[in-house]
């Protein structure tokens, strides 16, 4: 039998977001509870497509608080949990505690709740920035594997790696039945546009240049989140003893370097042919804890569960900076929160333009 009742973590974030809405098309018996705090990374709007669907419910709260996290679990059968602090520049610059409260605390307490409701699947959403640096291509063996040893480089990385071992021996102490996904690199829609891709969009939309730290050649696996939505519900369909108990990477053989990204975001925004894009890319000093090169073997999930992904890293950007192009108003809205972490990011590269 298929998810009935899912509590999704998270669920206004970028994500979280793309899932609820998968979710709710892919599976119509489906019920969606979001619970959210909001922070900086919710965003309400996201829901516009779905707020009047009778499947799906909204539920304002912290993970970390205990009280409200049983009474808003209960009636789930499956558990997605998204929500986190998520941006390694943040946990830099602004400070590390808000991760290890989220990222640990709450993790911990979503595991507590849902073991003593008896949830049939657990699905905690890591990442591959638990792995740290992937190998240059010299070696031997160029992409990560699930029993990897994990080498987390920033304090974001490190918080989500402490919330899946954590996760982990919720499995093995107590048999609640977990399984852990490691996704690369995803770009979409609703996305936050403190990262990356949306980033670079935004700036190339307003004529800002595109800040490229270092050399610009770090290199990332880059998945559409739709082929991630994909994966989740893959796994949430899955017989128990197929899952349970199981790490999977979720990734492709995508790889592209930063600049790369802003030629082709300069390109798909329609910078005139005539205006050299490399004058709207601004060099910029390298970030700490930097990962060089990060690249995942997903074929644990592709044999054990025939996921493949569907979308193209160049249609898939392309179908994203439409997105931005056509949903100006969300974009407008965001920026109008007046977040100054926000707003330094995207005027990071003008000083050196
Ligand atoms: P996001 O920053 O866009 O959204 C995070 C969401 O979590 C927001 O809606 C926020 O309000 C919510 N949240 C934060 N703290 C909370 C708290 N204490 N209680 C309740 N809600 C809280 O994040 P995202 O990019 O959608 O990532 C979602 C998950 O996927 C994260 O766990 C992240 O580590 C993981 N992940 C992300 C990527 C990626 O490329 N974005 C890749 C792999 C894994």
């Amino acid at each position: 039998m298929g998810p009935r009742n899912v509590f999704v973590t998270g669920g206004a974030g970028f994500i979280g977001s793309n899932f609820v809405y998968h979710l709710l098309d892919a599976l119509p018996d489906t019920h969606v509870k979001v619970y959210d705090k909001l922070t900086y990374a919710g965003n309400m709007e996201n829901f516009e497509r779905v707020k009047a669907n009778p499947r799906f419910s909204f539920v304002h709260g912290d993970i970390c608080d205990v009280h409200a996290v049983s009474e808003a679990m209960r009636g789930s059968d499956m558990i997605v949990h998204f929500a986190a602090e998520t941006h390694v520049d943040r946990s830099i610059l602004v400070g590390v505690n808000p991760f290890i409260q989220t990222n640990i605390q709450g993790t911990v307490t979503l595991l507590e709740a849902a073991q003593k409701l008896g949830v049939e699947r657990f699905l905690h959403v890591s990442t591959v920035e638990v792995y740290g640096n992937t190998a240059p291509s010299v070696s031997v063996r160029h992409q990560f594997l699930e029993d990897d040893s994990l080498n987390p480089l920033s304090p974001y990385a490190s918080s989500k790696a402490a919330a899946d071992r954590l996760a982990y021996s919720y499995w093995t102490t107590f048999k609640l039945p977990v399984v852990i996904t490691r996704c690369v690199n995803n770009y979409g829609p609703y996305q936050y546009p403190e990262k990356q891709i949306p980033l670079f969009i935004t700036n190339a939309l307003q004529g800002r240049p595109l800040p490229v730290h270092g050399d610009g050649l770090n290199t990332r696996n880059w998945i559409h989140v739709e082929d991630h939505c994909r994966a989740l519900l893959a796994i949430l369909n899955a017989p128990a003893d197929a899952v349970v108990g199981e790490v999977f990477n979720i990734g492709n053989d995508e790889e592209h370097n930063v600049i790369d990204n802003a030629n082709a975001i300069l390109r798909l925004v329609g910078v005139p042919s005539y205006y050299p894009s490399s004058s709207l890319i601004s060099f910029i000093p390298d970030r700490q804890g930097a990962v060089r090169r990060l690249a995942v073997d997903a074929t644990k999930l592709r044999e054990r569960l025939n996921w493949t992904p569907q979308i193209s890293f160049e249609d898939g950007l392309a179908s994203t900076v439409q997105w931005y192009i056509e949903n100006e108003a969300w974009l407008k809205h965001v920026l109008e929160r007046g977040d100054t972490f926000l707003n330094d990011a995207l005027n990071r590269g003008v000083d050196k333009a």
